[in-house]
This record gives structure tokens, sequence and C-alpha cells, in this order.
């Protein structure tokens, strides 16, 4: 995955256009801090953004940062480039382990994945350049409530067939943006008794990756659907196929079948609805 290892995890079209740190950072810090909301009356989060360190072997950079002691107190961690400096990123990961509630990384490679499975207090993940197993193993983690995962197109993921989780484990807030389209709504299935909002990179127009979405969400059988965001571009800064008419249609017919379930839930697309979507977050 070289070719895709600068990525950044960045949803916001104008953020990419125009480079994007400021508001992509933003973005992340809020991603975390409603992981962080939902527990507790702790202190304010300890946010660390290391891309700029982990992004490149800087080997005084790296150094200073394992030595340092601002690892051991963050409680999110944002930036983490697995592939660079694998080794490097392995002790970063046993470093925040103890303590961690919100991750970023790019590229994890198994040994890093392995690590972060044992979090014990890992609520809210974002992994980029995922596979299928790492995409399984996740699904399962029965402390994340908020999960965003990535892979590129020229490298999708497997069919996978997933246990359904079993409240109070499961996901509230999932953003889906691996190939095919089946394989995430194989994650939505998994987590339909607990997940309170679905981001989901689609076309409005044929082929959307899946025969018919609307039906293929249907099939989830959602519980506590509050809102529904389509997103027309992936996190590589690829544009998915959509216009105003399919998309308007597809909205609607998404909502209509919500609503035989009585899940009158927001459903919003990423290029429609950019204005209410920049007020409400991510
Ligand atoms: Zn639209």
């Amino acid at each position: 995955m070289e070719s895709h290892g600068a990525v950044r995890v960045d949803w916001d079209r104008e953020a990419t256009a125009v480079g994007g740190v400021a508001v992509a950072r933003k973005r992340q810090r809020q991603f975390f801090r409603s992981a962080d909301d939902q527990s507790s009356s702790r202190p304010a989060v300890s946010f660390l953004d290391i891309t700029c360190i982990s992004s490149r072997v800087d080997v005084k950079a790296m150094t200073a940062l394992l030595k340092g002691g601002s690892l051991e107190q963050a409680h999110s961690l944002v930036g983490l480039q697995c592939n660079v400096a694998p080794a490097w990123s392995q002790k970063v990961l046993e470093l925040t382990a103890p303590h961690l509630k919100g991750l970023q990384a790019v590229s994890p490679l198994q040994r890093h994945l392995d690590r972060i499975l044992v979090m014990p207090h890992l609520q809210a993940l974002c992994l980029t350049n995922v596979t299928g197993q790492q995409a399984r193993q996740v699904s399962q983690m029965a402390s994340l409530r908020r999960l965003e995962l990535h892979c590129p197109l020229d490298a999708p993921l497997p069919e996978l067939l997933l246990p359904r989780a079993v409240p109070p484990a499961g996901l509230r807030w999932l953003r889906c943006g691996v190939e095919p389209l089946v394989t995430a709504l194989a994650l939505v299935q998994a987590h339909a008794s607990t997940l309170e909002e679905l981001q989901l990179v689609t076309a409005s127009v044929d082929p959307a990756g899946c025969p018919d979405l609307v039906t293929e969400l249907k099939r989830c059988s959602l519980k506590n659907l509050h809102r529904v965001v389509l997103l027309r571009h992936t996190a590589y800064g690829e544009q998915c196929r959509h216009d105003h008419p399919s998309c308007k249609d597809q909205l609607q017919r998404l909502w209509l079948m919500f609503g035989e379930s009585d899940l009158f839930a927001d459903i919003l697309c990423s290029e429609c609805d950019k204005a209410e979507l920049s007020k409400s977050g991510p």
C-alpha cells in the first residue's frame, strides 16, 4: 500500500482541495471528542496529532516522542503512519495502549492491529488501508463505539461474514469507505442493533456497488438509526458518480424505507447537504 501511504482521512472536499490540514484536524478532534463524551467525567482529552513525525523517518523527532512522556498522557492519537517505521509505530502503540480512547492510523500491519485489539479503553478507531482480516477483527471489538474504515479501490476487501454484535457492545457510529459495498453492508448488518449513525461511501447512480442500496439496507434491519450520510467521495479524493435527480430519488427511497420501520432518520448527501453537514459536524 505504499502508493496510498500519505493519505489523510478527510471527508471534506473543500478541505482536501486546499490541503485541509487545519480543517481535517478539527474534524478529527471532533470525532474523538464525541467518543470521549460517551463516558464519564474524565478531564479534557489529551489529544496528540503525530502526523508530521510519523510520516517520514526522522530519527531525532521519533526518539524524542518516545521519550518525551506525552504518549503516556494521550487519550486520543491521530496520524500514526504505521508502515514508515513499523517498529517505532509498534512502540508508540505500546506506550499509549493503557489509556488510549481514540486512534487514527494508516496502513497498520497485523502486528500493529494485534496491539490495537487489546487496548482496554479504545472507543473510537479510524483505519485507512485496512485489510479484510483487520476489518473483521475490529468489527468485533467490544469496547468500540465509533469506527471508520477505508480501503483503496485497487485493494478491495473480501466479502465478510460477521457475527452480530450484542448490546451493550456494538457500534453507535460507522463511517465506511471500503470496497466492495457488500462488505460495507456486512459491517452495517453486524451492528444493526446499536448503530445510530451510518456514513457510507456510495454513488447515487448505478452501478452503486450493489444491485439496490435501499433493498440491501432494508435487509440489515437497523433498529436505532437516527442519521444516514451518503458520502460522494472517498478518503482518497476520488469522486463517486452523483447527480442531483438520482440523489434526490435515492434519499427519498431510503427515507420511505426506514419510515416503514418507524425510523424517521435524517438522510443526507455529502454533496447536496453540504451546508447542513458543515453546521452539524462530521
Ligand atoms: Zn446528492
